[in-house]
């Protein structure tokens, strides 16, 4: 197994981690992506000398990454600078009220006690401890398990697991679930804007994606440097244990032969002949055929999925005013359900949005800011229509308009110019990320059978094997990076099969050792 080839298409998250592991293992590894870098989504945005992070910036579930390094041989610690934070987000309403939710579960309740007396407080206790249990539990039994079924599920929780499921209600939805321990409609809101990273409504979302929410509560730390770095060191581990990387090569078909995947041709037609081939892309692409008709007959047809979120984003070198904001703050919208209604339904941007905005040079609360102008990324979520009836120019410009007018209406100005900012649109996603239409998170978590109609690992292909927020076990940096090592451990195994098979298969059977 050891020098048997193997090609990763795509430098996200699944790819690199799939790269990492293959090469620590010995195997020759290449590593074709058709962006300029690596991370995909994980991506940064150069305004002028400013470097901001133009994709993920909420970091969770650490030991993840800590136990994939160390598999490979390294520490995280070494090679990246992280902080634990200990004031999670701030969050603001229309009225003037705030609320900070931290790290220390008890210091959020009180904050919760003061914002929503007494009653909201023991609600948020309740829900924290109903969230933990479903976490605990599909962690374990579905998270860290290769298969994407509820038997496997049921299998793997055991009693206690499935007791603890069924009291989250796993067939209610979580914005009803979160009525049961919510009376304030605000804190349904926060909590429900969980199943965003998802890139879910929390009106269709099941309850059990509540475990978002305690994923959050468990950690999220800062990245010295920026989230971007996490992907330029997973490349660089990666490089350093044989693999090579090659950037604006794209593959354009996924080369089948003797009923085995074979290698790539890349657009240019360029042949790469392997033993395995990991694909990152979004399970979507294979589906529709782009990378050929051996490849898009292995995965499942995609057709019944609901795209998940894209998004309208900004990143922006500019000074800001007004509203205190802690590195990560979010601006709610008055209406929550007519938000959704506008994305899921009429497929339109939301009249007014809720703003997320990452304040990069800020602490967690906020109090280090800098003097002068900041780097900001502001998000607004959208249809993922780019590929379609992608929002307009002119659309996009009243987004803007809208986004920045609700800032402002809550406290904050930012001193915008058209030469410090650049935003990416639905549009742009889908040309980023081909067959998706921008949807950022794969299908959409939209029913309680949603998560099991992701794609694992394997395919119907043997030697090609996938990775990526759109296969099990879903989007999120964290759950990306546990694709690729299903997707490692999925290639060990087939080329394992395949040696037993070729051995198998030689006159009187014998071994080659
Ligand atoms: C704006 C934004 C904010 C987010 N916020 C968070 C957050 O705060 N926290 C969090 O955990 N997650 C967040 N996410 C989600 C997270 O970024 C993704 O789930 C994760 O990074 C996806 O990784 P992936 O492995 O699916 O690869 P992707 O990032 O999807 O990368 C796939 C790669 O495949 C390449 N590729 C595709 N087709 C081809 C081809 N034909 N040939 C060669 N290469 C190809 C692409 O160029 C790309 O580099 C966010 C995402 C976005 C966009």
């Amino acid at each position: 197994m050891r020098n048997d080839r193997v090609v990763v298409i795509g430098a996200g998250i699944g790819g690199l981690v799939a790269a990492l592991l293959l090469a620590a293992r010995g195997l020759a590894v290449t590593v074709l992506d058709r962006g300029a870098a690596p991370g995909g989504k994980m991506r940064e945005v150069a305004i002028g000398d400013a470097r901001i992070d133009a994709g993920p910036t909420v970091f969770t579930l650490r030991p993840v990454l800590d136990e994939i390094l160390a598999e490979a041989g390294a520490r995280l610690d070494h090679h990246l600078t992280l902080r634990p934070a200990g004031l999670l987000a701030r969050h603001a309403w229309d009225d003037g009220a705030t609320l900070d939710l931290f790290a220390d579960p008890d210091q959020s309740a009180d904050a919760i006690g003061r914002f929503a007396g007494a009653a909201g407080a023991a609600g948020y206790r309740a829900f924290r401890a109903r969230a933990r249990a479903v976490c605990r539990t599909l962690e374990h039994a579905f998270l860290r398990g290769s298969r994407p079924s509820p038997v496997a599920l049921v299998a793997r929780a055991g009693v206690g697991g499935v007791r603890d499921l069924l009291g989250a209600s796993p067939f209610a939805r979580l914005w009803d679930a979160l009525g049961e321990h919510f009376a304030d409609p605000r804190l349904r809101q926060l909590f429900g804007r969980y199943a965003t990273y998802s890139g879910s409504s929390p009106f269709a979302a099941p309850a059990t994606l509540m475990l978002i929410a305690q994923v959050e509560q468990a950690g999220v730390w800062l990245v010295e440097g920026g989230m971007h770095r996490v992907a330029r060191t997973l490349a660089c581990l990666a490089e350093a244990r044989g693999a090579t990387f090659r950037y604006r090569a794209e593959v354009a078909e996924i080369l089948a032969e003797r009923g085995r995947a074979a290698g790539v041709r890349l657009a240019s037609g360029e042949r790469i002949d392997a033993e395995a081939v990991v694909c990152n892309a979004d399970v979507a692409a294979l589906a529709v055929g782009l990378f050929g008709e051996a490849a898009r007959r292995a995965v499942p047809d995609q057709r019944d999925a609901v795209r998940s979120l894209s998004a309208v984003t900004w990143c922006l070198h500019a000074p800001v005013a007004g509203f205190p904001l802690a590195h990560h703050t979010v601006f709610f919208a008055r209406d929550y359900a007519a938000e959704f209604a506008a994305i899921f339904r009429r497929r339109a941007l939301p009249a007014e949005p809720t703003v997320y905005v990452c304040a990069q040079d800020r602490s967690d609360d906020g109090t280090a800011a800098p003097a002068g102008p900041e780097r900001l990324l502001v998000l607004v979520n959208a249809p993922p229509t780019g590929d379609a009836a992608a929002p307009t120019p002119q659309e996009i410009a009243s987004c803007e308009q809208a986004t920045f007018a609700r800032l402002a209406r809550l406290g904050l100005v930012v001193e915008r110019t058209a030469d410090r900012m650049a935003a990416t649109t639905p549009r742009d996603f889908a040309a980023m990320f081909p067959a998706t239409g921008g949807a950022l998170y794969g299908r959409a978590m939209h029913g309680w059978q949603a998560a099991f109609r992701r794609p694992g690992a394997a395919t119907r292909l043997p030697g090609l094997v996938l990775a990526g927020g759109s296969v099990h076990p879903g989007p999120g940096v964290p759950m990306a990076a546990l694709s690729g090592r299903f997707a490692a451990a999925a290639v060990l195994s087939d080329l394992a099969s395949m040696r037993r098979s070729r051995r198998a298969a030689m006159p009187g059977g014998m071994s080659m050792r």
